[in-house]
């Protein structure tokens, strides 16, 4: 069985469809993925009416936390991926459309900066190329490489969307061991998203891992393609020590990112197994 359990499909920051990540998956050969937008599950619908034969469908979500040491030293931003949850359930419904409502908010106000300071992008144009999906920072992305302001999306997150540009507005993040406890609450399987992508910023240590596990936390996702070999190493020896799953996935994006569907990792059957029999939210589509 090939499994993987992290795509974002355009209902986050994705550029394929729910329909259309549901398509490539299989011409991938996976025969489980998980649709893990950020902080949405509406692409769901969308992708258990298109699932092709053969596929199984894990809804999914990734909420953006902040792990809030209890020294009360500096937070560290951290994913939080959530499968099979309730959707409907009331708290996490809530969260969700505050957390929503706060990225949007954070968005327009980056852009309407940019743009009374003669940046050639408008609010507007953000808005068009999210597509009716919350629109965020990678949209206000785009919409610079397309008015030629910077090269390439990256270039944009290097530059003026970085957390020391001028325009750039931190975020409102659910805390992490909140977020564990809520993905639980509603049902779901809660897994710590890419914990050591170091590429993308500072990183927890295990002692925000432990506390999370502590909390209800049920796996880790080790093989990423953002973890180096040392780090993957690392975190199956945690995982061992804590009793929590190993999961694999590709984090595909689309053309957003270089990596395929199906492609940088996958999850071994019996952790899959193992956590839809943690679930109580939701089933998996076939
Ligand atoms: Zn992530
Ligand atoms: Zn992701």
């Amino acid at each position: 069985m090939r499994i993987d359990l992290h795509t974002h499909s355009t209902a986050s920051d994705g550029t394929d469809s729910p329909a259309g990540l549901v398509a490539a998956a299989r011409a991938a050969g996976l025969d489980v993925v998980a649709l893990t937008d950020h902080d949405t599950t509406v692409g769901w619908a969308a992708a258990i009416d298109a699932l092709p034969a053969g596929l199984t469908l894990v809804g999914g979500l990734e909420l953006s936390c902040r792990w809030n040491p209890p020294d009360g030293g500096r937070s560290t931003e951290l994913h939080l991926l959530g499968y099979l949850v309730d959707p409907a359930h009331p708290e996490l419904a809530v969260t969700l459309d505050a957390l929503r409502a706060s990225r949007l908010g954070r968005a327009e106000r980056m852009t309407d900066r940019m743009t009374a300071d003669g940046v050639p992008i408008t609010w507007a144009q953000v808005a068009r190329l999210s597509e009716g999906a919350s629109a965020g920072r990678p949209h206000i992305a785009r919409a610079l490489v397309e008015a030629g302001v910077v090269g390439s999306v990256d270039e944009a997150f290097a530059t003026l969307l970085n957390s020391r540009s001028p325009y750039h507005e931190p975020k409102e993040d659910l805390d992490a061991l909140d977020g564990v406890r809520l993905v639980t609450a509603a049902g779901g399987v809660p897994v710590f998203a890419h914990p050591l992508a170091r590429s993308r910023g500072r990183v927890v240590g295990d002692d925000a891992v432990t506390a999370m596990a502590a909390a209800g936390l049920a796996g880790l996702e080790i093989d990423h393609p953002d973890h180096v070999e040392a780090d993957r190493e690392h975190l199956r020896g945690l995982a061992a020590d804590l009793g929590l799953l190993a999961t694999g996935s590709s984090d595909y994006h689309g053309t957003n990112k270089r990596v395929r569907v199906g492609g940088g990792g996958l999850t071994a059957p019996e952790a899959y197994e193992a956590l839809v029999a943690r679930s109580s939210g939701s089933r998996p589509v076939t």
